[in-house]
C-alpha cells in the first residue's frame, strides 16, 4: 500500500529554511568507520550498573573528544561514590542563540552472558554489526553525539549556539548521575534551551520505516504500597482479623477500575501522523482520537493495542504480593505494590484521591514508593522539531517525524524541571525486533549503517537548530 502523507501545519515549508554556514566538505565514509571502531573500544568498557564503574567510561570520552581539541571535565566523582563519575563538555559558539545539550548515560543494565552468542563486552564487529552491551541504549548513541560533535568541529561550521555534551552516571538504576549533576552545576545549564538524549525510538517494519520518532512526554511512574494490619493466629482458626482477605477485596476494586481515557497534544499528533498507515474507519478513527474515543467500537479498538492504551490513560498494573510465608499462618500484615504510570499532565494528590476513593477501605495503608519526577511534556512548535523535521524529510521525503508517548522512564524529567525542552532522539533505523531483543535483553547490537547515518543525521539537526 502505498502511504499517503499528512502535510501537517508544523511540518509544511520547513524546506525553505536554509543552514546558516556552509560546511567544508566532510568524508562521511571515514566517520562511519571511526565511529564504528570508536563504539567497539567503547563497549568494551564494562559499566554494568550495578556498580556502574562510569569513571572509566568518561575517561573514555574524555579522551575521544580530545583527540580533536574538544576538553571534558570529569564530575562528580566524589558525590557519586568509588568508580563513577559524570562528564561534561561544552563546544563554543559565537554565542548568538541559547545552548543545545546532548546527553547519554554511560551505565549499562547487566548482561546473563550464557545468552548471548558473543561476549557482550568485547565490542566485535560482525555480520555488518557492532554488537555488545549499550550499543542501542545508549553508548551507541553518546559515540554517536561526540562524534557530530567533532565532525561539526572539523567542518568549521560557525554555530550560533554553543553544543554542550553530558555523559551521566547512574540511569539505569536510580537515576542519580543526572540528579547530582543538576543539583551541583546548574550554571553549567542555565543557558541551555534545548537537550537531546534517548527516549524517541523510529520504527523500522521489515526494512521499512514507518516513522521518525521524536519523544516529546513520557509516563510519570507512580508506585504505592497498600498494607493492610491484622492480628497473627493460627491458621486452622479463622479470624476476622486475617489482613489477607481485607487486601485482597481492596485489590479486586482497583485491578476492576477503569481509568479515564485522557487524549494529550504529542498523543493526538501521534495518532493523526499514523492515521495513513491504515485504511477506512480505522484510518478516520485515528486521524481524530480525541473524537474516536467516544464511539464504542473505535474505543474497543485503539485500547486493545496494549501501547496506544497505555499513552491514552494512567495504567495501574497490581504487581507484588505479600501476606504468610506459611500456609498455617494468619500473618500480622499483608501487603501489594502497584506499579501506576501515569499522563504527564496528571496531578499525583488528585489521584491518589480518587484511587483511595475507588477502594474505600480506611484500613487499607497507601504509601508512594519513591517520591514521583517532574513531569515531561515538552513543546513541538520548537526550532528543533523543524531542524529534526527537515533533516528526516531529507533522507525520507515521505516519512512522518511523529511524538510517540514513552511508557517508560528516563533521566529527562530531571532536565526538564529546568525549563530545558527535552526531546528523545534516535539517530538510528533499527529494525524493531532488534530494538526489542537488544534493549535491556540479550545479543544488544547496532548495524554499521545505522552508525554512519546517525553521525550524519545528528550532524544535519545540530547545523539546522542554528
Ligand atoms: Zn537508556
Amino acid at each position: 500500500m502505498r502511504i499517503a502523507t499528512v502535510c501537517l501545519p508544523l511540518l509544511c515549508g520547513v524546506s525553505a529554511l536554509s543552514a546558516q554556514t556552509p560546511a567544508a566538505a566532510i568524508d562521511w565514509d571515514s566517520i562511519g568507520a571511526e565511529t564504528v571502531r570508536d563504539l567497539s573500544a567503547y563497549l568494551a568498557v564494562n559499566t554494568a550498573n550495578p556498580p556502574g564503574n562510569e569513571l572509566a567510561a568518561a575517561r573514555f570520552l574524555q579522551q575521544l573528544l580530545a583527540r580533536d581539541g574538544i576538553d571534558a571535565q570529569i564530575l562528580d566523582t566524589a558525590e557519586l561514590g568509588p568508580g563513577r563519575a559524570n562528564l561534561y563538555a561544552r563546544y563554543h559558539s559565537s554565542g548568538g542563540k541559547k545552548a543545545l545539550a546532548l546527553v547519554n548515560h554511560m551505565d549499562v543494565v547487566p548482561v546473563t552472558p550464557q545468552f548471548w552468542s558473543v561476549d557482550p563486552f568485547s565490542g566485535v564487529v560482525k555480520d555488518g554489526h557492532v554488537w555488545g552491551r549499550g550499543a542501542l541504549d545508549m553508548k551507541g548513541e553518546g559515540i554517536v553525539e561526540a562524534m557530530a560533535l567533532i565532525a561539526l568541529k572539523r567542518s568549521g561550521v560557525t554555530l550560533d549556539r554553543d553544543i554542550v555534551f553530558i555523559g551521566n552516571a547512574d540511569e539505569e538504576v536510580g537515576g542519580n548521575g543526572a540528579v547530582v549533576f543538576v543539583q551541583r552545576h546548574p550554571d553549567l545549564l542555565r543557558d541551555v534551551e534545548f537537550l537531546m538524549t534517548e527516549g524517541g525510538d523510529n520504527l523500522v517494519h521489515q526494512g521499512k520505516l514507518a516513522y521518525y520518532g521524536v519523544g516529546v512526554a513520557e509516563k510519570r511512574t507512580f508506585w504505592q504500597r497498600l498494607t493492610v494490619r491484622g492480628v497473627a493466629s493460627h491458621g486452622s482458626r479463622p479470624t476476622k482479623q486475617n489482613p489477607v482477605p481485607r487486601l485482597i477485596a481492596a485489590l479486586d476494586r482497583l485491578a476492576r477500575y477503569e481509568t479515564p481515557l485522557h487524549v494529550t497534544p504529542g498523543v493526538a499528533k501521534y495518532f493523526h501522523d499514523i492515521a495513513p498507515q491504515y485504511i477506512g474507519r480505522q484510518r478516520v478513527w485515528l486521524s481524530d482520537v480525541m473524537a474516536a474515543l467516544k464511539q464504542p467500537a473505535a474505543r474497543a479498538w485503539i485500547t486493545d493495542n496494549v501501547y496506544w492504551n497505555a499513552i491514552l490513560r494512567n495504567t495501574i498494573s497490581l504487581t507484588v504480593l505479600s501476606g504468610s510465608n506459611k500456609t498455617n499462618v494468619i500473618p500480622s500484615q499483608a501487603s501489594a505494590e502497584i506499579d501506576i504510570r501515569l499522563l504527564p499532565d496528571q496531578d499525583t494528590a488528585a489521584v491518589r484521591a480518587e484511587l483511595v476513593r475507588v477502594v474505600r477501605d480506611t484500613a487499607v495503608h497507601w504509601e508512594t514508593m519513591y517520591p514521583p519526577k517532574a513531569p515531561l511534556e515538552s513543546p513541538i512548535d520548537t526550532d528543533l522539531f523543524r531542524a529534526i523535521v527537515r533533516a528526516a524529510h531529507e533522507r525520507d521525503p515521505d516519512a512522518q517525524v511523529t511524538t510517540p508517548m514513552l511508557t517508560g522512564a528516563t533521566d529527562r524529567p530531571t532536565y526538564r524541571a529546568l525549563g530545558i525542552v527535552t526531546y528523545g532522539f534516535d539517530p538510528f533505523r533499527t529494525e524493531e525486533a532488534d530494538a526489542q531483543h537488544g534493549v535491556h535483553g540479550n545479543d544488544e547490537r547496532v548495524s554499521v549503517a545505522s552508525l554512519a547515518f546517525g553521525v550524519h543525521y545528528l550532524y544535519d539537526v545540530l547545523r539546522y537548530v542554528q
